[in-house]
């Protein structure tokens, strides 16, 4: 289902270009951006991966192109997908499988699963059985945050992946060169981190879908390109003469891995709900702080992910936080209310949001929830919901 984007923030000109293109490369599920970047050197190779996160920056210091493998969204239809599956998990491996079996990720050399839940484990086991050929790699996580057991093991992992991109590459992973990947991926999270706040700032500038084709278009495109259109957007979008309008300030915590439609997103702003934070496509800001770009490469990544990351139905909360900070989130960006929206049969989110919603409850925040699947295409339920939502809290300040 499409829904346009209302007509006050409608964009032309330039603005206009770009929003087109990440809408294209949106769009773009048999991936040819991905064919037409290899084209231009056959030695290029790229290696897809599964959410939430994985650093990018190995895959790039060996010579290969990272390359988001978010869903199919409500692009695909199931017709192979829905045979490997039972029927009660979430949508997003049926479509993953759908987009394997049709030949749409044909231009993959590789994939990586990071381990966020027993879905995305099988799923990299469904794919070692139909792509004997391919590097098909189970992206295994630490749980235990010592730097001498969990870091270690971390950067063993690290080495394995950058061994195994260097070989269908021959570029090896040298300490230098992953020293430049993180400088790379360090400008590009300092770009993000712009428009973050630009849009916690000014949420009527930066409209939630075009924010969210922006960050899908960093899983797609080389580093540097996505750094140079953020900049891009970033500075024009503060030239054009969109206004306020008197909608509230929300929150999104819940959809870190099988994607909400972009037309869902639409949908919430349009029942009167400013976006200001949300954990959409959470792996391409997982690490929001600058990684360091001195010293052992590998330990850095290892100490970034270990000790600096964004907190994540996904990963062990070692030191019990993760009701805490997001209390703390809310506080500092001035958010009015939470929408704790997550995919249907999401055990890691789901599992989350009692201790989520006791935490809110308790600092006298307002919440609702809902679900969705990626190829959700009734809104007529959340929007009435979202509007309630917005509407109580511009009356009552609760719900
Ligand atoms: S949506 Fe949830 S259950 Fe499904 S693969 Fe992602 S984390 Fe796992």
């Amino acid at each position: 289902m499409s829904i346009a984007a209302p007509p006050q923030t409608q964009a032309t000109g330039r603005l206009g270009e770009i929003i087109a293109l990440a809408q294209s490369l949106y769009e773009d599920i048999a991936f040819k951006a991905v064919a037409d970047w290899k084209a231009k050197d056959k030695t290029r190779r790229a290696i897809g991966f599964l959410p939430v996160y994985v650093p990018r920056e190995v895959i790039h210091a060996a010579g290969g192109l990272p390359v988001g493998i978010m869903g199919g969204g409500d692009m695909t239809e199931i017709v192979r997908g829905d045979s490997y599956f039972q029927s009660y998990i979430c949508h997003l491996p049926r479509s993953v499988i759908e987009l394997l079996v049709s030949g749409r990720l044909d231009s993959m050399d590789g994939f990586l699963f990071p381990s966020i839940c027993d879905v995305i484990r099988n799923l990299s086991g469904m794919f070692k059985l139909l792509k004997p050929d391919r590097y098909v790699h189970y992206f295994d996580l630490p749980q235990n945050f010592r730097s001498n057991l969990g870091g270690t093991f971390y950067v063993s992992e690290l080495k394995s992946v950058a061994g195994a991109v260097s070989a269908m590459t021959g570029t090896p992973v040298t300490d230098e060169r992953l020293r430049e990947s993180i400088k790379v991926y360090n400008a590009n999270s300092r770009a993000m981190n712009a428009l973050l706040e630009l849009r916690i700032e000014k949420p009527w500038l930066v409209p939630a879908a075009e924010y969210y084709l922006l960050l899908r278009a960093g899983f797609l495109l080389p580093v540097d390109e996505h750094t140079a259109m953020l900049n891009e957007y970033t500075l024009l979008v503060q030239q054009s003469d969109r206004r306020a309008l008197d909608n509230i300030r929300v929150m999104v915590r819940g959809a870190f891995c099988e994607q909400p439609p972009v037309a869902l997103l639409r949908t919430l702003e349009r029942a009167g709900c400013y976006l200001v934070d949300d954990d959409f496509v959470v792996g391409s800001r997982f690490i929001p702080d600058p990684i360091a770009e001195t010293g052992n490469p590998w330990d850095a990544l290892a100490d970034a992910f270990m000790h600096h990351s964004l907190p994540a139905a996904s990963v062990y909360d070692e030191k019990h936080e993760k009701a805490k900070k997001l209390v703390d989130r809310v506080r500092e960006v001035r958010a009015d209310g939470v929408l704790l929206m997550a995919p249907s049969f999401c055990d890691p989110a789901l599992l989350d949001q009692p201790m989520l919603q006791e935490a809110l409850e308790q600092a006298g925040i307002p919440f609702t929830s809902f679900k969705y699947s990626e190829d959700t295409g009734q809104f007529q339920v959340i929007r009435e919901q979202a509007g309630t939502f917005a509407d109580a809290i511009k009356l009552w300040g609760t719900v």
